[in-house]
This record gives C-alpha cells, sequence and structure tokens, in this order.
C-alpha cells in the first residue's frame, strides 16, 4: 500500500525552503461548495523530483466528510439521473474543451506531483480528453436492445439504468487518466459521485473536478474528498449508500475493498496490479524489439500497471539483445520531469524507493540474477532532494524468481532466456497477474498462436506492453482483476444496470412457459 509521500497535521510546522513560500490549500468539493475537513487537517503534496518543493496542501478527509459527500452526492442522484444522457453529455463535451484549454498547465501541475515527463503527463491529460469525448457520445447511445417476446402481443426489451451512488479510489501513476476513466462514463450513465484520489496526487483529480464544475455538472453531481485510504478511502467503501465502488491500485489494496464490498452487497470493479511481459521471438526485428523494452519498462520510471517488468528472449539472440537493452538503459537521462531532457523522472516517493531497491536486493542475493546495469539510488547534484532510481535490468533470470513473479513497480526490468514460443508462452502465463502481454517476431502463424494463448485483458504484436486506447476495453484476468473492463462501451456494462421490460398489449393474462400458442 502506499504512503503518502508527506502528512502534516494543522499544528505542525514546516521545515525548510518550503516553511518560507505560502502553500495553496486545495479544498474538498461537497455539494458544489470547496470547503476543509471537519478535521481541520491537511496534508502536503510534495514534488517526487525536489522534495522541498510543497506543491499544494489537501484535507485530511474523515468519516464525517465522506458521510457529507454522500449525502450530497444522494441529494443529486434523482435530478441528475432524470436529465436526459444527451443533455449530460452535453456538459461533458464542455468538459473536454476546458481540458484542452488547459492541457499544458494540468500537464506541468502533474510532472510537479507525480514526476514523470512532461510529454508523459501531457499523454495523461490527452488520456483523459480522449475519454471524455468518446465517453460523452455514448449519452446519445447507451444502447439497450428489443427482441421478441414468446407470447403474441407483447413486446421486450431491455435498457440501462444508472446503478446510483458510485465511490471512485484511484491510484497516483494516472492522476487525471484514470479519475477520468471511472468520472466520466459515471456521470455519462446517469450516476453521482464520490471521488477520493491517491494521496500522493490528489492536485490532478482537483483540477479534474474543478473543471467539471466550470463545465456546468450541478452541485452534487461530483463530490472530492482527499485524504488517507485507510480512514478516507475505507468510509466510502463502507459506506451502505455507496452501491458501487470503482476501484484502481494495488492488488493487496483491492482485494480489502473487495471483502468490504462483499460484506455489504455492494457492486465491485477493481483495475489492479500486473507482471508484464514481452516476447522476443529469433525472427524478431532486434531494434524495434529494444526500443519497445526500453519503453515499456523505463517509461513513468516503471511504475505502469502495464510497464514491461519481463523480457523473455529466444536463446539465439538473448546476448544480443540484452546488450542492446542495457547499452540503452545505462543511456538514459534521469532527473526532473518538468527539464526537457530527462528521458526517466523520479519514483513516487520513499516508500517506493525503497521497496525497489528492496527487490534490486533481492534480485542479486535471494534470486542470484545477474545485474547488467543499475540497481542503485542517484543521490549527487540534480538528484539530491528527490527519489531517482536509475534503470535498471536483471540478465539471466529464472521465471520462478521473485524478481520474476512480484510487481516492483519501478524502473526495473527482468530479462529471462528462453527456447521456444511454447515455454515463452507458459512463462509469461506463469504469474498471477494477467493484464498485458507483447510479442516481437515477423512470423504472422507465431504472433497469432502467442495472441491466442497469452491469458491476458491486452495483447500487442511488435508493440511494448504499453498505450492503452480508451475506445477499446481496458483491464486483466487473474489477479489483475474481477472480470469487468474500463474504457470502450464495456465500461458502460459497469456503471450500469439492465432493466429488460416487458409491455403486454394483448389485453388478457398471458403466462409465459405455461400457455401455448399455436399457428391458427
Ligand atoms: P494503492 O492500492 O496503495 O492505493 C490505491 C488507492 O486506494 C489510493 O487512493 C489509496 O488511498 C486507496 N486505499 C488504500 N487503502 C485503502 C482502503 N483500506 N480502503 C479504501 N481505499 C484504500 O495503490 P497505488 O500505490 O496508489 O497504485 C499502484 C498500484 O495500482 C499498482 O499495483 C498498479 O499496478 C496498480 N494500477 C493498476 C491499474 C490497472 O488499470 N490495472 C492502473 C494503474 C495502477
Amino acid at each position: 500500500m502506499a504512503q503518502a509521500k508527506k502528512a502534516l497535521g494543522s499544528s505542525q510546522k514546516k521545515g525548510g525552503a518550503a516553511a518560507r513560500t505560502v502553500v495553496k490549500k486545495y479544498p474538498n468539493y461537497i455539494g458544489g461548495e470547496w470547503v476543509a475537513s471537519s478535521s481541520g487537517e491537511w496534508f502536503e503534496n510534495t514534488n517526487p523530483a525536489d522534495t522541498r518543493d510543497v506543491v499544494g496542501r489537501f484535507p485530511v478527509s474523515t468519516r464525517e466528510d465522506v458521510e457529507a459527500a454522500v449525502s450530497a452526492a444522494k441529494t443529486a442522484a434523482d435530478r441528475w439521473r432524470r436529465l436526459p444522457a444527451p443533455r449530460r453529455a452535453e456538459i461533458l463535451f464542455r468538459l473536454g474543451e476546458l481540458l484542452i484549454r488547459d492541457k499544458d498547465r494540468f500537464a506541468r501541475e502533474m510532472t510537479r506531483e507525480m514526476g514523470k515527463v512532461l510529454k508523459e503527463t501531457g499523454g495523461d491529460v490527452q488520456e483523459a480528453i480522449d475519454c471524455t469525448y468518446y465517453t460523452a457520445g455514448e449519452g446519445r447511445r447507451l444502447h439497450g436492445f428489443t427482441t421478441p417476446a414468446e407470447m403474441p402481443d407483447k413486446f421486450a426489451m431491455c435498457v440501462r439504468q444508472p446503478v446510483g451512488l458510485c465511490g471512485l479510489i484511484t491510484p497516483w501513476n494516472f492522476p487525471m487518466a484514470i479519475p477520468s476513466w471511472k468520472l466520466i462514463p459515471a456521470l455519462v450513465c446517469g450516476n453521482t459521485v464520490v471521488i477520493k484520489p491517491a494521496e500522493d496526487t490528489p492536485l490532478s483529480t482537483y483540477n479534474l473536478v474543478k473543471a467539471c464544475e466550470e463545465a456546468g455538472v450541478p452541485a452534487g453531481v461530483v463530490n472530492l474528498v482527499t485524504g488517507y485510504g485507510e480512514t478516507a478511502g475505507a468510509a466510502i467503501v463502507n459506506h451502505p449508500s455507496v452501491r458501487l465502488i470503482s476501484f484502481t491500485g494495488s492488488t493487496e489494496t483491492g482485494r480489502v475493498v473487495a471483502g468490504a464490498c462483499a460484506e455489504r452487497n455492494a457492486i465491485c470493479s477493481l483495475e489492479m496490479g500486473g507482471k508484464n511481459v514481452i516476447m522476443v521471438l529469433e525472427d524478431a526485428d532486434l531494434d524495434l524489439a529494444v526500443e519497445g523494452a526500453v519503453w515499456g519498462a523505463f517509461g513513468t520510471s516503471g511504475q505502469r500497471c502495464t510497464a514491461s517488468s519481463r523480457v523473455v528472449v529466444h536463446k539465439k539472440v538473448y546476448k544480443k539483445f540484452t546488450q542492446m537493452l542495457v547499452e540503452r538503459a545505462k543511456g538514459l537521462r534521469v532527473g526532473n520531469g518538468l527539464d526537457e531532457k530527462t528521458d526517466v523522472g523520479p519514483v513516487i516517493n520513499a516508500d517506493a524507493v525503497h521497496k525497489i531497491l528492496g527487490y534490486v536486493e533481492i534480485g542479486q542475493r535471494e534470486d542470484g540474477a545477474r545485474l547488467a546495469c543499475g540497481g542503485n539510488r542517484l543521490t549527487g547534484g540534480g538528484h539530491a532532494n528527490g527519489y531517482f532510481i536509475e534503470p535498471t535490468v536483471f540478465a539471466d533470470a529464472a521465471p520462478d524468481m521473485r524478481i520474476s513473479q512480484e510487481e516492483i513497480f519501478g524502473p526495473v526490468t527482468t530479462v529471462i532466456p528462453t527456447s521456444s514460443l511454447e515455454e515463452a508462452i507458459d512463462i509469461g502465463n506463469g504469474v498471477r497477474y494477467g493484464l498485458s502481454a507483447s510479442i516481437y517476431t515477423r512470423d504472422v502463424n507465431r504472433a497469432f498462436r502467442a495472441m491466442q494463448e497469452m491469458y491476458t485483458g491486452i495483447f500487442y504484436v511488435n508493440s511494448s506492453t504499453i498505450g492503452a486506447e480508451v475506445h477499446l476495453p481496458f483491464g486483466g484476468t487473474k489477479g489483475t482483476g474481477n472480470g469487468h473492463r474500463e474504457a470502450g462501451t464495456q465500461v458502460l456494462d459497469i456503471f450500469t444496470e439492465w432493466k429488460s421490460i416487458y409491455v403486454d398489449y394483448s389485453g388478457k393474462l398471458q403466462r409465459a412457459q405455461i400457455d401455448e400458442v399455436n399457428f391458427e
């Protein structure tokens, strides 16, 4: 579970350079009002590239704050659900325009709170824009269906109805994209929401919610509470009026969330961890494969659920591929994501540094793999005040090693040799997660074989394990998910429930499965 980068009671004094500057406070948004927490406490959001830089202060929300947010969402629910979906969508199209208008600012603020490089935070905001336009379009579709009834003079149809009040709980690695993937479909479908962003990146969700207000989303329809998972998050998950929990985060937290939802029969949609594989066959374009592995393993400092944290390489090209990958990894510039020359930004917080370096040690000592490059925290020069880790490659790893099995969530990838496609597929599938996988080959037959045999929610051919687009379903199998898919039209199945409707215009009692209907 992620620990926030920084916690601060209202009574505490901050030290260092930040203490001399005025740090902006960003309140909760409840029932159309911007309000402080009933706790009176605020936590600090600091820049992982330079922890002296305090991005803002956010409310440490309590059960009472969640209660107020739920109450506001309940009050707004009937009016919002009765507003025709095309009208709800019009408001969201306006939101899309505002996100485009403020894209550059949002990207810069995201880099400052989260660390990833500007071109990636621009992509994160763009994903929210794409999601908004695409899903708002569903306001004029939200298709149901009609079907023949088995009795005469009877009409049968199926329509979608909103599930009701939705609790949205999000992680820090896609600070605007992931909240948008949940918020926009929830709203188009006619639900009201309470959203709690991750402790490390509340500003990007604040920006999204603020834009909702400006776009004209009515008071109470979207409510924002910031704070810690174990308190504010748990209060949402356990609230009896919250009909649906949509959660993205670690598999460990997801299990806790799922258990709490099961207790009170709430709908629960989970998007969790990954241990994604790139398979490189002997006929692959090696330059392309290395390019994909570098982008997949070290983009977002490896902190993507779809990160390429394993590369399974055919023995015939293993040595060459590994050399090329290591050379490229060594050449990456690690630094502040706001600097355009930076390839790899910091990791999110001190806990992440500890966890990632712990895995570097496990890889060397416990597992006995070969550390081919990286493995260190960078502390000199421009790295002194941030959480920077060298791009790290483990080679000669076995598939059952901990570094080959567990989600490290940092700039670390593990290269595993293989002698056949079949073995590569077994290794690829041989983890508890099932989010994304990819294959590099020029052989269409083997590409299709892998496409068929990999048990993941996403699969790529001659491309890295990352790069999802909003109009295709997104999610994973096994330990990654619980059977739902976000994005695409499939997300509508999370945020609506089906209602089957029968209209009998025969004027008499007709008993399905009992009365005979003959040709006369
Ligand atoms: P996390 O599980 O620590 O936290 C996620 C969210 O859950 C945060 O908002 C947190 O405050 C909240 N939370 C924590 N404890 C809670 C509790 N008891 N009750 C309710 N809410 C609680 O995850 P993280 O560190 O923020 O994110 C990283 C993880 O997310 C990785 O495992 C990554 O693979 C996964 N992830 C998955 C996807 C996907 O779509 N499959 C996408 C992005 C990230």
